[in-house]
């Protein structure tokens, strides 16, 4: 023996890890017999232990792939289902319990299936040994059964006893042959009996002498021959095989008789195989080295090596954005975000105010109090505009749109969960920080609340600002003008402009009038309010509820009323364009008034308000952005990649590694195929020993 049954079955279980073609299987010994020849009973003999489930009514349902691995230095033998990880079965009462469970898994309408159970069982008492166990042939099914079950049985048995496997046809002996299922279906792929071993049962139940003539008389001659058996110890049973062997010396006669015929056999297939599968691994490597060549080009990788590039890449891209990140765009983000603060607050206070032509006009308005009043009021509603939540929060939604671009190219496409993962400890890093940096921003700013100086060099700078500020709402407001005068036509719209103009001078009228009678004939009314009121009603941003709009509410409700063709749609989008074209005459002379002479230094404050602010919003910008940088991006930008190389790369176990290399069908089928290459190089390499070994031993027998 060269042990090749064993090292072959080695190669196979290597093998088994990729997909294989037919050529590379193995044979094995399949065992069929009808119904109740003794079947199990032989193959527990075999085996040396009582396993199989037994019972008249159909237990063998699928066929079992039974893997014997003789291990002589084992102090317990055990039992293995490979395909469901249960580790190792001492207990074989359990084994037997399992292979019953997964039998009748099969659904009684079908009865049985061609999926087969793998079992292995290493014990020093075994010899190596692949067997197949099918469900036995049958006669007659019974009335529970599917009518075609006799067919399906035979069809099932037929599919195994193909070459090159080795069939174990069992027979009981007090039973005619010419009966015998086993030998029937044998001769049918082997008719030569080749490759088919008879086992007789039962030979303790017939005379000795017909039992020699069995054995040996060949009436169904088998080039392997028969095996006569007894599956009982006792006395009875050796006694019947003693006086066999008495009448014929060359009879063979028992279960040890019998494994070694069974390990002979299989050896010498094997080893007829060997050269054929040597040819076939050789075949399949060089078709997976061709292509690993033509497609990866050779190029080597390791599902470490592909997380480790993935984890360098959001690394080298993390390092980029922070340069990117740096303290000049979060400060025009931040900045940005308070201009528009600032046209907010000097459109509600100072740009509808009726006074303010003042402002340019009157060299007594830089002491008015309603003007040094109306500064602190705007001053303050921008410092006090929570300016610390609201610029944190801005960066942060920043940060966050740029890491989710971090993630969304290649690799990560392929890894939706790794995805998830890295933006969640970013999102984890900075909920930490953010609070206590929206408190200090707060904190530090505080001061501006109350005092504010601006140097000519920090003035000069704010007015730039101021004028491009001015000059980007006139620029809006234009747009949106011209906007509506394009779908209502320069005619229709200047119609509309003058009728609601018209009606407000009336609405201003009427109200003048009925002060004037409040207040008798005793006060003669102001010039000023019986002609025009304080504020144009227009003057204010229209409400987005045109119904609430003060203006559009003097417009008769009766259709008849109004000239033909102004609707409600098309009047408020008149009155919309009113609004922008007063806005603008207010704005244009903000603007030539800031680019003046008279707002040229920082003591023009109170009449130059757009300067002023401009001026404390680059402090708060400043100071915010560096508390922000402080408290929040430098922490984030020292942690965030440690973090991802901690939880995301060092965690990792080898096969968490391998499932996320995986998630790339791209990197999957290569790391497929390497493993398919070093799995069939590793085969090869044995293989090729085996073969040379079996060249060395028959050149030895030549000699001889
Ligand atoms: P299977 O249906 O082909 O698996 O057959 P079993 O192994 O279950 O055996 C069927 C019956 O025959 C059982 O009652 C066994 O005890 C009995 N039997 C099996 N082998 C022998 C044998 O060598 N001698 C005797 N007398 N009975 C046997």
């Amino acid at each position: 023996f060269m042990d090749l049954t064993r090292k072959l079955i080695e190669v196979r279980n290597i093998l088994k890890a990729v997909k294989i073609s037919g050529n590379l299987v193995l044979p094995s010994i399949v065992v069929i017999g009808s119904q109740s020849s003794g079947k199990s009973s032989v193959l527990e003999a075999i085996v040396g232990r009582e396993f199989l489930p037994k019972g008249n009514n159909m237990v063998t349902r699928r066929p079992l792939e039974l893997t014997l691995i003789h291990s002589p230095d084992l102090a317990t033998e055990y039992a293995e289902f490979p395909q469901l990880g249960l580790g190792k079965v001492t207990n074989f009462r359990h084994v037997m319990q399992t292979l019953v469970d997964l039998n009748s898994a099969v659904p009684a309408a079908d009865c049985v299936s061609d999926s087969p159970i793998e079992l292995r069982i290493y014990s020093p008492n075994v010899p190596d040994l692949t067997l197949v166990d099918l469900p036995g042939y049958i006669q007659i099914h019974n009335k529970n059964q599917p009518r075609d079950l006799k067919d399906k049985i035979a069809a099932l048995c037929e599919k195994y006893i193909q070459e090159p496997n080795v069939i174990l046809a069992v027979c009981a002996a007090d039973v005619d042959l010419a009966n015998s299922d086993a030998l029937r279906a044998s001769r049918r792929v082997d008719p030569l009996g080749l490759r088919t071993i008879g086992v007789l049962t039962k030979i303790d139940l017939i005379q000795p002498d017909a039992a020699v003539n069995l054995l040996t008389a060949n009436e169904y001659p088998l080039h392997l021959g028969y095996v006569g058996v007894v599956n009982r110890s006792g006395s009875a049973a050796d006694k019947s095989l003693g006086a066999i062997a008495k009448r014929d010396p060359l009879a063979i006669v028992g279960v040890p008789a019998l494994r070694t015929l069974l390990m002979r056999t299989l050896e010498e297939r094997m080893g007829s195989r060997l050269t054929t599968l040597a040819d076939a691994v050789d075949q399949e490597l060089a078709e997976a080295n061709y292509q690993f060549k033509v497609l990866y080009n050779d190029r080597r990788i390791s599902a470490e090596s592909y997380l480790a590039e993935a984890m360098d890449s959001i690394k080298h891209r993390f390092k980029d954005f922070t340069r990117a990140f740096g303290k000049p765009q979060v400060r025009s983000e931040v900045r940005s975000m308070l201009e528009d603060r600032i046209v907010e607050i000097c459109e509600g206070v100072y740009w509808t105010d009726a006074r303010l032509a003042e402002l340019a006009k009157d060299a007594k308005a830089k002491d008015d109090p309603h003007w040094v009043h109306k500064l602190a009021l705007a001053s303050s509603a921008l410092t006090k505009s929570g300016v610390g939540r609201t610029s944190t929060q801005l960066v942060v939604d920043s940060l966050m749109a740029h890491m989710e671009k971090l993630v969304a190219g290649e690799p990560f496409v392929h890894h939706p969960d790794t995805r998830r993962k890295v933006l969640q400890l970013a999102n984890e890093i900075i909920r930490s920080k953010f609070h206590t940096t929206v408190d200090q921003v707060e904190n530090t700013i505080k001061p501006y609340k109350f005092e504010v100086e601006c140097t000519d060099m920090e003035w000069a700078e704010a007015t730039k600002r101021a004028v491009g500020l001015l000059e980007r709402e006139i620029a809006n407001s234009q747009k949106a003008y011209d906007a509506i005068k394009a779908t209502l036509g320069r005619r229709t719209l200047n119609g509309m402009i003058s009728y609601l103009q018209g009606l407000e001078t009336e609405y201003a009228k009427s109200l003048a009038a009925s002060a004037a009678a409040d207040v008798g004939a005793l006060a003669p009314p102001s010039g000023a309010s019986a002609t025009a009121p304080t504020v144009s009603l227009a003057q204010n941003k229209p409400p987005e509820d045109t119904s609430r709009d003060p203006l559009l509410r003097l417009v008769p409700t009766d259709l008849d009323a109004r000239p033909s063709g102004y609707t409600d749609s098309s009047l408020a989008k008149a009155r919309a364009a009113l609004y922008h074209s007063l806005r603008m005459q207010s704005l244009y002379s903000r603007l030539y008034h800031v680019k003046s002479r008279a707002c040229r230094t920082p003591d023009a404050q109170t009449i130059c308000p757009e300067v002023f602010l401009e001026c404390v919003s680059e402090k708060l910008t400043y100071t915010a952005v560096m508390f922000i940088y402080i408290e929040l991006l430098n922490e984030f930008f020292f942690q965030f990649p440690r973090d991802v190389d901690e939880r995301l790369y060092y965690d990792l176990s080898k096969q968490q590694i391998g499932e996320f290399a995986r998630e790339n069908v791209g990197i999957r089928r290569q790391l497929d195929l390497a493993e398919r290459k070093a799995v069939l190089d590793l085969a090869q390499g044995k293989l090729r020993a085996l073969v040379r070994r079996q060249e060395e031993v028959a050149r030895r027998k030549r000699m001889e």
